[in-house]
């Protein structure tokens, strides 16, 4: 008997070790990220700005959905802008007028459709606009590339971001002084152009650094958008990350709050409603807001049938998530981090319903779910789950909604 005891306290105690030493960050932040009292969603759509491509139509069609989507309270689901200053241009293309590479910004003439509805679509409320970046790419790397590249050979038209290989959509590639200003001024050009304050930056490709993170703090900025890692460089196609589990409501080394983007909806890449859905639920039943991300090229794609399947399909989803959660919010991020920030209402302070949450964060997590055994903390936790359905069962109120 007294052999068995030993070996089981040896197994949890091993147990322990490997969870602290291997997933004691991931650990901290299912623990440490708050839970959240009811359902909430934000939908983030970036790449939209400078160029006209038709954009005004198809952000008034977004509008339109939104305004024909209710939610409780007579409410109507809010789609965050990610919004870029700049996009290239092409200008000659001949033996004669060789090509020359110039950026197009969102005052120009060039984009004063764009610029009229993202005003237009801000100022109602629904589209808040947000900072992507000044420029999405790097603009020398762009530059070179597109003067051996026969992207753009209509001359003196913009070029959509989208259009550009993705190994140069990225705009953060190094840190040091002349980036952090750079992070800093677009922020001013932001306001500037659309005479609206950025509060949240959702850095392009998700790469930036210390440097440029720090001059978008010293402009202003509050709130930064994430995947829940930091992608410090890439090289081509490969991504090197130097931060994992960032959770919402985290405090980057900057001062920044970070919000993480949990879920997409994406239907030219065949990431559509269903799969939203089940991104949406398991975001719900671990207590944190479901924060979509879906592109702008869902809904200004060069294929007519693309763009018209995307609208169709935002309709369907919105129409699903309103009814299946009843009681859902829809955010702003900049109203979200507010909320982070000041401990606002909608967090759940019973110790059982976060402990309910923190089950399910486990169970998505890539945490061991041996060691979760061994440990005990699935065990204990499965215990005070049991705990809060005999409390239902004896007519206490729900505690998901204290
Ligand atoms: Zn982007």
């Amino acid at each position: 008997m007294q052999i068995v005891l030993w070996f089981v306290l040896m197994l949890v105690s091993v147990s322990w070790v490997f969870l602290l030493v291997k997933y004691r960050a991931e650990l901290k932040a299912i623990f440490c990220e708050k839970v959240l009292s009811r359902p909430v969603i934000i939908f983030e759509s970036d790449d939209w700005g400078a160029g006209d491509f038709g954009q005004d139509a198809s952000l008034r069609r977004i509008k339109l959905i939104l305004e024909n989507c209710r939610l409780q309270g007579g409410y109507h689901p809010v789609f965050v802008l990610g919004v870029n200053l700049f996009s290239p241009c092409v200008s000659g293309d001949s033996l004669a007028m060789p090509r020359k590479i110039k950026f197009v910004g969102l005052a120009d003439v060039e984009s004063s459709n764009t610029l009229a509805a993202l005003l237009e679509v801000h100022h109602s409320g629904l589209m808040p606009l947000e900072l992507h970046g000044k420029y999405h790419f790097d603009p020398s790397e762009a530059e070179e590339y597109l003067l051996d590249s026969n992207v753009g050979v209509e001359p003196d038209a913009a070029i959509m971001t989208e259009e550009l290989p993705p190994s140069i959509q990225t705009r953060w590639k190094s840190e040091g002084l002349e980036s952090k200003l750079d992070a800093s001024s677009e922020v001013s050009v932001f306001f500037d152009v659309l005479g609206v304050e950025p509060q949240v930056v959702i850095p392009p490709t998700f790469v930036w650094n210390d440097s440029v993170e720090d001059g978008w703090k010293e402009a202003g900025m509050l709130t930064l958008m994430t995947p829940g890692s930091r992608y410090y460089s890439r090289i081509g196609n490969d991504f090197f990350c130097d931060k994992e589990h960032i959770y919402n409501g985290l405090y980057s080394h900057s001062g920044l709050m970070c919000l993480v983007r949990n879920a997409y909806f994406e239907p030219y890449k065949g990431v559509s409603v269903s799969a939203c859905l089940l991104q949406i639920k398991q975001a719900v039943e671990c207590g944190r807001p479901v924060i979509i991300e879906t592109h702008r090229w869902n809904y200004l794609n060069p294929d007519k049938e693309i763009c018209e399947n995307s609208f169709s399909l935002l309709e369907q989803l919105l129409g699903k998530v309103s009814t299946l959660y009843p009681d859902l919010v829809s955010l702003s991020s900049a109203h979200l981090s507010k909320l982070y920030r000041s401990n606002g209402l909608i967090f759940n302070a019973s110790f059982l319903v976060k402990l309910d949450s923190f089950y399910n964060r486990l169970g998505c997590s890539t945490v061991n779910n041996w060691l979760l055994w061994f440990s005990g903390v699935l065990p204990s936790l499965l215990f005070l789950r049991h705990l809060i359905r005999i409390s239902k069962n004896a007519g206490l109120s729900d505690p998901k909604y204290v």
